[in-house]
């Protein structure tokens, strides 16, 4: 079957085709289509059609939002068939690609929500002037996302664009494009006109260098890599391009000496190994209090040696391998730069033993301890199951330590006293903190990051507002000659 939904028809691509690889054993899970420039070229020009009929642009919003509503149901329906797609394509445990479809169909239903809850603004300016602010769509949107996790990281962006009334081309990422597929499915079976929702599949450089370089394209979304996201802006500043980016991380998780030890060394596992480190806002920068700092340690590198890896669709499996071959000689090279800038290997650093996991791509939990600032490892999003544990002394220093990045994604921190829980809270530079807790989000929070994490948010009011123009409208409702010019 033709892989690219181009104009409501699903419709062979141009470039060729590639294997989709199941990181667990290397094995094939099937081949999909490859885009070249002309199907993006095809694609957005029928984006842009789309847009410009009006079809969906100026469609009532309570018909966008019911739209939203039967694909938040239909994502449900089909949960379980695309959970283990998902766990197929990415390595991830089914529990977590389930909980993924849960928070994916809920987006959807989030912004059906909001859809029509947003009128604009009436100023009161005076008596004789109406004066109102209102929202548009932006237009064509290309929207491009990564591999670690598909479906939740394209719904962030489909399901809002949709809501505001735009079109668009989405290209998610070469090495996890199915649960993708299956979503412009669900799009298409809920019934969206032909050119709103287009679907491109194929490689970065070239089929997502095209989206983002075409001239009809109006806005630019994406989630990946910090290098990506300048060559992105790069490519989008010619057109002078709408842009938002969600970058990586290098986010802090604080432990003051007054925490829950059981609680913080349990969600610090939680912050550093789930889906193998392979999340933004993992936190695997750890920094611990002093007086804590070596129990804590031990007990970290006790119960991460004890994380059970394997097959994603197992029952029992806990954490599953990392995505490709490529992405663990990545990580690899850290564990490396680690040793050598004198970091100590508390547990993990290497492939596991264990036969049943030598054919996929594994690496075991590491716990980096003794690291300090100046070290790569502890500056640099390296993506894996490796933490690097800081020790400090006072709050201040700890405060510090976790703003001294240029990233500014998440950061969370452990304590029993309220008071220190909201002014440190206060004082962190990053996008989202987490108090006594790590990675909970809500689509009714904006997510996103300061410094080089990113620009713009998604979710929250503001994760459709990126998606809107605004427009003044000004009306005199009493028009006079002004007098500014006497001659
Ligand atoms: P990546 O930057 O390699 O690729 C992301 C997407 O961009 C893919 O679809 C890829 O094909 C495409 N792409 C690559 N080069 C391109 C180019 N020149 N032009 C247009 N598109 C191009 O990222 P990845 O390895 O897939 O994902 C991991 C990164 O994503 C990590 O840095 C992670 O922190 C980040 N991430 C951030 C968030 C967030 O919310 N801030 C969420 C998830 C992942």
């Amino acid at each position: 079957m033709p892989e690219l939904y181009i104009d409501g028809e699903w419709v062979a691509a141009a470039g060729g085709r590639h294997d989709v690889v199941n990181p667990f054993d290397a094995s094939v899970v099937t081949t999909v289509d490859d885009a070249d420039e002309t199907d993006v070229d095809r694609a957005v020009r029928a984006a842009r059609r789309a847009f410009d009929s009006g079809v969906w642009s100026d469609a009532p919003t309570r018909h966008r939002a019911d739209l939203l509503h039967r694909v938040h149901r239909f994502l449900l329906r089909d949960k379980e068939e695309i959970a283990r797609t998902e766990t197929l394509d990415t390595g991830k445990t089914l529990t977590e690609a389930r909980i993924d479809v849960d928070d994916v169909a809920n987006c959807f239903r989030y912004f059906a929500e909001i859809a029509d809850k947003d009128g604009g603004r009436v100023l009161d300016i005076g008596p004789d002037v109406l004066s109102r602010v209102v929202h548009h769509p932006v237009g064509v949107c290309a929207l491009i996302a990564p591999w670690n996790y598909p479906l939740l990281q394209a719904s962030w962006k489909v399901a809002p664009a949709l809501a505001a009334g735009n079109t668009f081309v989405l290209k998610p990422s070469e090495t996890t494009p199915l649960t993708t597929l299956h979503m412009i499915r669900l799009i298409a079976e809920a019934g969206a006109p032909p050119g709103v929702a287009n679907l491109v599949l194929g490689p970065g450089a070239t089929v997502g260098a095209a989206m983002t370089s075409h001239p009809e394209v109006d806005l630019v979304s994406f989630t990946g890599g910090l290098d990506t996201g300048r060559r992105i802006m790069a490519a989008a500043a010619d057109g002078v391009k709408t842009i938002a980016l969600e970058l990586g991380g290098k986010n802090p998780n604080i432990v003051f000496a007054d925490a829950d030890f059981d609680a913080a060394l349990d969600y610090a596992l939680d912050a550093a190994f789930l889906h193998s480190g392979q999340v933004c806002s993992a936190g695997s920068r750890l920094l611990v209090e002093d007086a804590v700092h070596d129990r804590f340690v031990a007990a970290l590198a006790d119960r991460a040696s004890r994380i059970r890896l394997g097959d994603g669709l197992a029952e029992g499996t806990e954490s599953g391998p990392l995505s490709s071959a490529e992405h663990r000689a990545k990580v690899e090279e850290y564990l490396e730069i680690g040793r050598a800038e004198g970091a100590r290997v508390a547990c993990g650093g290497r492939r596991p033993d264990d036969p049943e996991l030598q054919r996929g791509f594994f690496l075991l939990p590491t716990v980096f301890a003794d690291c300090d600032r100046s070290m790569r490892v502890v500056r640099e999003e390296i993506f894996g199951p490796v933490v690097t544990v800081e020790r400090f002394h006072t709050e201040d220093e700890a405060v510090a330590l976790a703003n001294d990045t240029r990233y500014g994604l998440a950061g969370g921190l452990w304590t029993s006293e309220a008071s220190r829980a909201q002014r440190v809270a206060n004082r962190l530079r990053h996008g989202t903190v987490w108090i006594n807790d790590f990675h909970p989000y809500v689509p009714q929070a904006e997510w996103g990051g300061f410094g080089r994490s990113g620009i713009g948010r998604e979710l929250g009011p503001s994760g459709l507002h990126e998606y809107q123009e605004s427009k003044h409208i000004y009306q005199n409702l009493a028009p006079a000659p002004s007098g500014w010019f006497k001659g």
